[in-house]
């Protein structure tokens, strides 16, 4: 079923007039030609560029040139606080308060290329750190705050961070007792109030508002390395994308085309900075392209949501698979009691969106959402369903303009094009967009395995259609999505394996209606330890402690041993097959199996 898009000329008789005449044009109102006439060389004339020719910063494209133009006054971050407090900063609020970090980075003689992790809430903070930061050319690392110390420890050790800004609170609990395990890390900036004791730490009003508000960005190559995004693979340690300043021209094309983000909107991103979508959709993308970006420091509540689309006149809105399902379980009747006559366009990312969702979006928001796709390495939207294209509900739409993207099989010899439609095969893209990943931080041989020829290959299995939209299928290997986050199921088993009691543990991620999947973990104990359910919840609770609640396990299951291959390694597609009953599949390098 294709169903066309409330933006169009079509669905806009459809809502009625006065309606439609609010809507303004597509930015990608012709697909094809568009698609025909972008080059990327064309595209970086929708920056400005450091002034003097000096080279492409992100702050300056995201803050500066718009502090210093008509955008000024507007507002930048409309941030709403947990307990309603807010906060606004206008282009030119933001520039200074940028400023400010960059001189505070200066004062503690951090240098240029120098790594800074941010471990924030959603706070006013967190945006300006990782700005002001760019700004003074450092390169920025956001982590999820619900990382345990774990996690934490892993990155902040592969990225050697010199500096990490979080909360006192944050420190306490979850930086101190790893903080042997980050010798690199000589500066602490903490957020608000709260006790807490330590080797090189600042307050933030104390460092940073009393900086200077002057600063000026000295000159940026766009292939400066600007942003570090942790992801997980099947095995070894997370692999640390690097993503360069250049990047921005992508960030900014996609804003426009992608969304659909026009100079009066308010956009409002529901993702968390600490994971890729935040950062490149949460404040690059909307701040290149000026629009005022919505901030909601609470986790996600249905009646708050809807409340803050209709209070705040979201116009464009772009969120996740998890939150729409649960917003879906309210049913339709929980937005009537809502204006959401300013929202114009919806967009979803993450996670495969169900076709069911994108239709309850036209029935309860009046739109439609648009799923798009891409992932931590490609640093911005690859294949999107446009306001301007008929969506197919399930189909994650087609390639951006700029972007080609192919089924590929591999062969002994290499990778092969897949012509015919609907046939399975692994999803790539012909390498050499803007915000490619650069490499996996002291990881080129992980890096390079990612690209067989001209093409990178992301990791999906995919379709594409006759009509060229892309349906998304499944991973190739064993990450796990959940509530649209990734996990790699090495890091969960190496926390079950701290435990004195686990010998051997196999993690996958098990279906769930509302989050995707869920991670569920299999474990065999050592010799002297029996299972029990007191056994189980002390394991849960080990995970969480050392994981925190966005990656531990929410399942465990004893076994006496785990299938695995002559090398050793446990099969997890095998657990995963026996606990969904589905067939086995190839067993011959079967060599140890469960009893
Ligand atoms: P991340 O790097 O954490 O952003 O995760 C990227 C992965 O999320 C992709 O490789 C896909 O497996 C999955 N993903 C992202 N967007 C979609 C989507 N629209 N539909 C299905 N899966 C998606």
């Amino acid at each position: 079923m294709a169903i066309f898009d409330a933006t169009t000329s079509a669905s806009a008789r459809r809502i009625g007039k006065d309606r439609a005449a609010l809507v303004p044009r597509p930015n990608l109102f012709d697909y094809r030609e568009e698609r025909a006439r972008f080059t990327w060389a064309d595209a970086w004339t929708m920056l400005d560029g450091l002034p003097g020719s000096r080279g492409y910063n992100i702050a300056h494209e995201t803050v500066d040139r718009h502090a210093a133009g008509r955008h000024a006054d507007k507002v930048a971050i409309r941030w709403i606080g947990k307990t309603g407090a807010r906060r606004d900063l206008t282009y030119a609020d933001l520039r200074h308060e940028t400023n400010r970090f960059a001189n505070a980075l200066s004062a503690l003689g951090v240098k240029p290329g120098e790594r800074v992790f941010v471990l924030l809430g959603r706070l006013p903070e967190l945006y300006i750190a990782l700005l002001g930061a760019l700004k003074a050319r450092c390169v920025v690392s956001p982590l999820f705050s619900a990382f345990g110390p774990e996690p934490i420890a892993t990155r902040v050790g592969i990225g050697e961070g010199r500096v990490l800004v979080t909360t006192p609170d944050l420190y306490r609990r979850k930086v101190e007792g790893v903080r042997d395990r980050m010798p690199s890390l000589a500066h602490v900036i903490l957020v608000g109030d709260g006790e807490t004791g330590g080797s090189g730490l600042h307050r933030w009003p104390a460092l940073v508002d009393a900086a200077s508000p002057d600063f000026e960005i000295a000159a940026t190559d766009p292939e400066d390395m600007a942003l570090l995004h942790f992801t997980s693979g099947t095995t070894g340690r997370p692999k640390g994308a690097i993503h360069v300043h250049g990047a921005i021209v992508a960030h900014h094309a996609t804003g426009r085309y992608a969304l659909d983000l026009h100079p009066d909107d308010v956009y409002w991103c529901t993702a968390d900075p600490g994971w890729v979508t935040g950062t490149s959709y949460g404040v690059l993308a909307p701040l290149s392209n000026g629009v005022t970006s919505i901030v909601v420091e609470a986790e996600f509540d249905a009646q708050t949501w809807y409340s803050t689309l209709a209070r705040e006149r979201v116009s464009v809105w772009y969120t996740a698979p998890t939150a729409i399902r649960m917003m879906m379980r309210l049913g339709a009747d929980a937005a009537r009691g809502y204006d959401l006559s300013a929202l114009r366009f919806a967009a979803s990312v993450g996670e495969p969106l169900n076709p069911e969702a994108v239709v309850w979006g036209l029935e309860a928001l009046g739109r439609p959402f648009h799923d798009n796709w891409w992932q931590t390495e490609t640093g911005g939207i690859m294949i999107a369903n446009f306001a301007a294209l008929d969506i197919k509900p399930g189909s994650m739409g087609m390639p951006l303009p700029g972007i080609e993207a192919a089924i590929l099989r591999r062969r002994e010899s290499g990778v092969e094009v897949i012509g015919e439609p609907l046939v399975e095969g692994e999803l790539a893209l012909k390498k050499g967009w803007p915000s490619m990943m650069r490499g996996y931080l002291h990881e080129e041989e992980r890096y390079a395995k990612c690209f067989v020829g001209d093409w990178y290959l992301t990791g999906d299995l995919a379709k594409r259609d006759a009509d060229g939209y892309f349906w998304f299928v499944g991973r190739a290997d064993d990450v796990i999505k959940s509530a649209g986050h990734l996990i790699g199921p090495f890091e969960v088993e190496s926390a079950l394996m701290e435990h004195p009691a686990v010998a051997e543990a196999g993690v996958i991620g098990k279906p769930d209606p509302t989050v995707g999947e869920i991670v569920k973990a299999f474990v065999a104990l050592k010799p002297g330890h029996e299972p029990s359910e007191a056994l189980r919840k002390e394991l849960l609770a080990h995970a969480r402690k050392r994981l925190g609640a966005a990656v531990a396990p929410k399942e465990i299951d004893f076994r006496g041993n785990l299938p695995k291959t002559r090398s050793g390694k446990i099969m997890r597609r095998l657990l995963k097959a026996r606990e969904l009953g589905l067939p086995e599949g190839d067993l011959s390098t079967l060599e140890s199996d469960e009893k």
